[in-house]
């Protein structure tokens, strides 16, 4: 079978190259047995695969250890890595640039499904995350809010029986400082339609009293599926499920060949701040 490629070509290899020399700088995550089954669950997948690059994935992933990560970002403690250093720098820039009577603004936590197509099952590499990261750095922007930071992630939403085939949707995790959750609200709810396709919620908007929870909390380490039924009150429900074989090969083989840089945002005031990992073992952001 030939090889099939993500948005960005080939997945790179980083056995022979590893994330840039400055992953490696980063602490490791503790491994948590969630990670484990969520990591076997991706290995049994990809060994399966017909695909040669999609067992080299598997066989680069079995071999990730906290003194040598594998930097595939799709691998659960590699994403809680470098998330955390992601939302460490995020938490660090936004106590320095907000003045001591920033500590009483307002702190919101969302999640967002944007306004950007669904794609079925299958057609992921179709996407390109880095222009879905520009086009929400555009979206975010002219709302001028004192800070915002979002992880962006994918979820396959699937309604029950015949109702609508399983698509991938990116789902925006995030935090905004110095806006009240009626405000946030109003000025998302127009870039977040509801939609039949859409499982959960397009906007949940909640207020948080504590910055560093609400920042790490953005993180999502494992991708999901969200089968919809309705219960007993006639309301219709997802439920977060592991995904199936073949979407976590697709979902391997796409995000093995995209940075972890356009997966996380971080605002002041409608300006990038770009985060970096470093060598020294941090993350650090600064206005771009
Ligand atoms: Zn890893």
């Amino acid at each position: 079978m030939r090889d099939r490629y993500g948005p960005d070509g080939p997945p790179i290899d980083w056995s022979r190259q590893p994330i840039g020399g400055s992953f490696q700088g980063i602490p490791s995550s503790p491994v948590t047995d969630r990670d484990r089954r969520h990591r076997q669950a991706y290995e049994a997948a990809l060994s399966d695969a017909s695909c040669a690059s999609e067992r080299d994935l598997g066989q680069h992933l079995a071999r990730c250890a906290p003194e040598n990560p594998c930097g595939l970002s799709f691998c659960p403690t590699c994403i809680r890595t470098v998330g955390t250093a992601y939302a460490q720098a995020a938490i660090k820039f936004t106590r320095a640039r907000s003045p001591a009577k920033a500590r009483s603004k307002p702190i919101t936590r969302l999640s967002a499904t944007p306004l950007i197509p669904a794609l079925p099952v299958g057609a992921l590499q179709l996407v390109n995350l880095r222009q879905v990261h520009e086009a929400v750095l555009r979206a975010l922007r002219p709302l001028r809010f004192a800070i915002s930071f979002a992880h962006l992630h994918l979820v396959v939403n699937e309604g029950g029986g015949q109702r609508w085939n399983p698509s991938w949707r990116i789902r925006i995790y995030g935090v905004v400082v110095g806006a009240s959750v009626e405000n946030v609200k109003q000025l998302l709810e127009p870039l977040c339609p509801n939609d039949n396709a859409t499982t959960t919620p397009s906007l949940i908007v909640r207020a948080s009293d504590d910055l560093d929870v609400a920042i790490n909390n953005s993180i999502r380490p494992y991708f999901t599926r969200r089968p919809a039924y309705v219960d007993q009150a006639s309301r219709r429900v997802a439920r977060g499920r592991r995904l199936r074989a073949a979407e976590l090969r697709e979902l391997a083989l796409f995000l093995g060949s995209v940075r972890f840089e356009h997966q996380y945002l971080l605002i002041q005031e409608g300006q990038n701040v770009e985060i970096a990992l470093r060598r020294d073992r941090s993350a650090t952001a600064q206005k771009s």
